[in-house]
Formats: C-alpha cells, structure tokens, sequence
C-alpha cells in the first residue's frame, strides 16, 4: 500500500514526492503519462550531444532563498543572467526596453531622467490598470507598445492584450537605466548538469517509486493507495463537468547549428513580422563547451500540450468553479501551474508544493495528536 499516489513527475510532484518520502518517511508512488520525469522542465542532449530543453527554453530565477536552497541540495549551480534581444523595425533591440532600446531605436543620446521625462510624455492616461494593454501603454504610450507587445501577445495568446489579465504583460518591466537581465532576481542560475539530473537525484530514494507512460487514470482503482497529490490539469481530473479550461500550447523547432553560437545572445524576441515568438541558443543557456550549438523555435498554438493557463477574468471565475470541488476533496491535494491554473514559473511551484508538504504535515500532526512524530513506516 503506498501513502501517496502522485500524478505528475515536474516540480510540483517531486518536490512532494522527495518531501514526503525523505521527512515523514511515506511511501510514494509518483507516476507520469510521459516517458520522462522532470514535467517541463525535462532537458536531454540531442544527437548532437548538445543539451536541450524538450518544452522549450527554462531559466531559473528567484528572489525566494528557501526554494534556492532546497533546491541546491540537489544540484550545484552555474551563475547564469539570461538577455534577450528584439527584433524590431530590423534592427536587434534590448528587451525589456531600456535606456540603450530608446536610443538605439530612435537614434538619441537620452539620459535616465530624460528617458523618464520621454516615457512620460508618451504614456497614455489609464484610471484603473486592467488589462495587458494598460499595463503597457500607461507606462510607455501607444508606439511603443505597437513595436513590442501587441503583436508578440497577439501571435502567443491568439488574443489582443486588451483581453488579458494585466499580470501577462506585468511580467516584462520597462527600465530607464541600461540593465539589459531579463529577470533582477537575486538568485539567477541553472542546474550546473541539467534539469533532468536535477530531478533524479530528487526522486533516487528507497521510498520512491517511479512510474512512466502511464496516465494516472489507467491505475487508480488497481494500485492501493491512502491519498494523491494531483499535479496534471484540474480541467481532466474533473472530467470537464463545467467546461474546459483554455490552455495556450507551443510547437517546438529544434535545429543543430554547425558554429558555436546561431545569435548573439540567449533569446531574440520577434514580436511582429515571424509566425514564431522567439529563438534561443541553448548553449548560452547552459554554458556547454561543444563545438556546435543547438536552437528551438517556439509556435504558439492552441491545441497540443497545454503549457501555458490563460490568465483572463472569466477563465479564473471557471477555475474557481474547479477549486471549490478540488477543496471538497479530502484525501486528494491539487499542486502545480496545471492543478492550481496558475501563470507560475518553476520556483513558485516549488513554493507552492514546499507550503502544501507543510500543510499536510500539520493535518497528519492534527490527525495523530501533538508532539508525536508522525511516520508512516509500519503502513
Ligand atoms: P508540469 O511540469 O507540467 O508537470 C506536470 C506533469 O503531470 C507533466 O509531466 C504531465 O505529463 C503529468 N500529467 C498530467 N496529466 C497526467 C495524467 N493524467 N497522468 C499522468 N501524468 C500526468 N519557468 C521558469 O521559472 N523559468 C522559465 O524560463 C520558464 N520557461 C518556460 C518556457 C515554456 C515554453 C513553458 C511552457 C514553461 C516555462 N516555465 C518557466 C514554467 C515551468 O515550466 C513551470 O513552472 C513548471 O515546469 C511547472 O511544473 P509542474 O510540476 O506544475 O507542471
Ligand atoms: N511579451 C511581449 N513581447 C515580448 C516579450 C513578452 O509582448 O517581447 C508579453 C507576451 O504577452 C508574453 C508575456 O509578455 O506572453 C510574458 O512574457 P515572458 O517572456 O515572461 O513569457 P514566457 O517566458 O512565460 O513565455
């Protein structure tokens, strides 16, 4: 009998899974429908020998010391501050624009104050920031967010930035100094031997089992268990008995590059004239010493794997509809960017799922009485 079914081997299930089996000792059964664990974040090298990233580009960032130091347990860190690049009005641009985008773009020679006094000038009056436009023009005026956003979220979301919640565009600052890092996080790195060797070591212990492409679904009623940890779309979970959740999926393009580098840096953007939103050369990424490099193009695109929620009101009121049914549950716990409809990167799901391992902890402690140590070694 294990203690935990858990469904979903990204970072939200194993997070739970290393927790659970590590520090209550609980047997754990953690099972994927892929043929990998690592969720997203999975990387792998190619035939090539180049490592990649199978669901596109992932850069770890955050401010949140006790999720960088959970993770450096598992792996050591190179110190990597991602850049990228514009392309727009043929030329190649800092984004998030700054103080060199500015000049460079219009030909100025603009101070930081000037820079303030320009964007001022430009910005459009908006009473009550709501939407993904608002954010945008009210901070730098209607050109800008033409040459920058509106194509770029048009062409990811197949929706105006005026219909998405104000968080999606949030996500991209505007600076007047001349920082070209796309993220200021204080911690900036990535898995020195990958994601994917990361997570291994993660899962690697006597208490954890691993299953791989196998949909939940096919082992529920055969495989005992006491709980689950659901990190898979809570849409599915509920057989979509109010509808289903809109989800933005991506195609992936990877080629081999005969030359150290394709770009000039991590990511160029293209937010008007390609069908793609942006390309990244792995090797910048990952620091790899190879003679060759590897690319992924990224296609957005509405059906396939679904990668990203879309964060707008009345998909949140649906998701609501979900969550209540989801709280109703008591020996099943929802994790994770899929399981909770959230827009979160990968160290808020480590958060998310370091602060549901204490929960639960606090329940079992409720459930056994205080001051005792709760194991589940006898079951
Ligand atoms: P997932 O990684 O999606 O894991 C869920 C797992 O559940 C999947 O492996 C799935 O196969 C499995 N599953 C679902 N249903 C079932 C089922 N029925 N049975 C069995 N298994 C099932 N974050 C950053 O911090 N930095 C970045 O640079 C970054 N870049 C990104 C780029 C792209 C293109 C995308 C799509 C995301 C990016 N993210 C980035 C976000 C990051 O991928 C997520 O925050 C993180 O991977 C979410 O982890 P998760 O465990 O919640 O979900
Ligand atoms: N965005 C944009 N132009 C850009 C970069 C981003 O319009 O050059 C908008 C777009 O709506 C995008 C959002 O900002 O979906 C968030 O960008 P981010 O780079 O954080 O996206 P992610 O890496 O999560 O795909």
């Amino acid at each position: 009998m294990f203690d935990y079914l858990i469904v979903g081997a990204g970072f939200a299930g194993s997070v739970l899974a290393e927790r659970l089996a590590t520090q209550a000792d609980a047997k754990v059964l953690i099972i994927d429908q892929r043929d990998h664990i690592g969720g997203n974040a999975y990387d792998y090298f190619n035939t090539a020998g180049i490592l990649v990233h199978k669901y596109g580009p992932h850069i770890f960032h955050t401010n949140s010391k006790e999720v960088f130091d959970y993770l450096s347990e598992f792996t050591p860190w190179r110190p990597y501050q991602h850049r990228v690049l514009a392309s727009v009005d043929g030329q190649l641009v800092p984004m998030p624009i700054n103080l060199n985008t500015i000049n460079q773009m219009y030909g100025l020679n603009l101070s930081s104050d000037q820079l303030e006094d320009f964007f001022a000038s430009k910005a459009v009056k908006v009473d009550r920031i709501k939407t993904s436009e608002d954010v945008v023009i009210s901070k730098v005026g209607k050109e800008l967010y033409e040459k920058f956003f509106r194509g770029y979220t048009r062409k990811m979301w197949d929706m105006d930035p005026s219909e998405l919640d104000a968080s999606v565009t949030a996500r991209v600052p505007t600076r007047t100094n001349k920082d070209d890092r796309y993220f200021t996080d204080t911690y900036q790195a990535m898995p020195l031997h990958g994601y994917t060797r990361m997570f291994r070591k993660m899962l690697h212990h006597p208490n954890i089992k691993i299953m791989l492409n196998t949909d939940y679904k096919e082992i529920v009623e055969i495989i005992p268990f006491k709980k689950m940890i659901y990190t898979g779309p809570i849409d599915s979970y509920f057989n979509y008995c109010y509808g289903k959740l809109p989800y933005r999926s991506l195609e992936f393009k990877f080629e081999t590059i005969d030359a150290e580098h394709f770009q000039s840096t991590g990511t160029i953007n293209y937010p008007n004239e390609q069908p793609y939103t942006r390309i990244t050369d792995f090797k910048y990424l990952t620091g790899q010493k190879h003679p060759k490099t590897a690319i992924v193009y990224e296609y957005p695109k509405a059906e396939g794997d679904p990668y990203y929620p879309v964060p707008k009101p009345e998909n949140a009121e649906l998701y609501k509809k979900y969550q209540q049914l989801a709280t109703s549950m008591t020996n099943t716990y929802f994790t994770g960017r899929l399981a909770t409809y959230k827009y979160y990167n990968m160290d808020q799901v480590v958060a998310q799922s370091l602060t549901l391992f204490k929960k639960i902890m606090q329940g079992e402690q409720e459930t056994y009485g205080n001051g005792q140590k709760m194991s589940y070694s006898q079951s």
